[in-house]
């Protein structure tokens, strides 16, 4: 079986699409939050309670999976789905975000790029053909096209480099063989309309199943981020699915998904969990703080998660500061639901017609923060 995306309902009112992407490990309904499993494992959660929490896609990463335990290794071992006990669907990162972090740097032409292990300093070189024989070896249901990720703000940097990514990206395609994966091509072009444009046009005269948009939220100003993934958004067919690379804090799910995105992927929820925040209705909750010590009530009345279900936030507090294992278990657990419920009613609220209310309703209670850049230019993600 291969990969399919249908589009289900469209929000009059606003860019937001309800879709269903068909995969050959099962359906995921769009729009999506993907859990990010780096290594293999989204931390702290076992595979079954992410079936639980509802989780329908999760995102691991080549790169770090190259490096360790080797993608042959993994292949050995029945690919990823089996190496991690996961039977639904996975989406991998080709590594280019992370080979172009300024650490691993070394060399990059038209050829590929030289870098450095995060791990131990070692060489290595990735080319288009080695990123996707890699993902082959993984075995993931989508995986995605190595790209030049240039800093999005270097007009002359975004111009050389989208000629590249566009190279890559055909290289990419002529050497995709598994007619079971979906190669995704990743739209780049920065923080300018007009290479943004170019790119769309070029990468779809390619055809991909579907189109991620890269290069973003990696340190420029939100509303720049908005305005380029919207107009992108605008640019991209209606009939693929859209995905925005390392986005999905809880405000940025609504505002991406009212720009057309369908796809989205953050560390937030379970980066949080393990310095003892959790994610409400009405913002961030720290739990190291004192006034929670002798606090009788869940992390958020209501919640249906099992964390909230059991445990009060003195009991969750009390585990946090004594750096007990299964407190950051219970919060990652309680973040993630949290996110992923929060994607099913936004999905909801598409099909009844009521995503504006909704979106209202939430943000007028939901403090952002501004602080949750996790994909900064130079670092690591994961
Ligand atoms: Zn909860």
């Amino acid at each position: 079986m291969s990969f399919s995306f249908e589009l289900i309902r469209k929000d009059p009112h606003s860019g937001a699409r309800a879709g269903l992407m068909r995969t050959p490990h099962g359906e995921v309904p769009t729009p999506v939050f993907m859990p990010v499993g780096t290594q293999a494992t989204v931390k702290a959660v076992s595979p079954k309670e992410l079936e639980e929490l509802g989780a329908t896609l999760i995102l691991a990463n080549a790169y770090h999976l190259y490096l360790r335990p080797g993608a042959e290794v993994i292949a050995k071992l029945g690919g990823l789905h089996r190496f991690m006990a996961w039977e639904g669907p996975i989406l991998t990162d080709s590594g280019g975000f992370q080979v172009f972090s300024l650490e691993a740097l070394r060399r990059v032409d038209d050829e590929g790029v030289l870098f450095r292990s995060h791990l131990d300093g070692s060489e290595h070189f990735f080319t288009p053909e080695k990123a996707i024989e890699l993902q082959e070896k993984l075995g993931a249901d989508i995986i995605m096209c190595f790209d030049e990720c240039a800093d999005p703000l270097d007009y002359e940097y975004n111009l050389r480099a989208l000629e590249r990514t566009h190279k890559w990206a055909e290289r990419c395609q002529a050497a995709h063989t598994r007619g079971d994966q979906a190669l995704f091509g990743i739209v780049q072009g920065g923080v300018f309309p007009e290479l943004r444009a170019k790119s769309v046009e070029f990468l779809t005269s390619l055809d991909f199943p579907g189109y991620a948009i890269g290069g973003l939220s990696v340190g420029e100003p939100k509303a720049v981020t908005r305005r380029i993934a919207e107009f992108t958004a605008s640019l991209l067919p209606e009939d693929r699915p859209r995905y925005l690379m390392g986005v999905g804090a809880p405000e940025d799910l609504f505002d991406y998904v009212a720009r057309g995105i369908d796809m989205f992927d953050c560390v937030l929820p379970t980066r949080l969990g393990r310095t003892g925040t959790a994610l409400t209705k009405r913002g961030r909750l720290n739990l190291r703080n004192a006034r929670f010590a002798d606090d009788p009530a869940p992390i958020e009345e209501g919640c249906q998660c099992y964390a909230c279900r059991h445990f009060s936030r003195a009991y969750l507090r009390h585990l946090v500061k004594a750096k007990e294992i299964l407190g950051i278990r219970l919060l990652t657990l309680h973040n993630l639901h949290f996110v992923l419920e929060l994607m099913r009613r936004i999905r909801q609220s598409i099909l009844d017609g009521t995503f504006a209310a909704f979106k209202e309703e939430f943000l007028s209670s939901y403090e952002a923060r501004e602080d949750y850049r996790m994909r900064r230019p130079g670092g690591r993600r994961g």
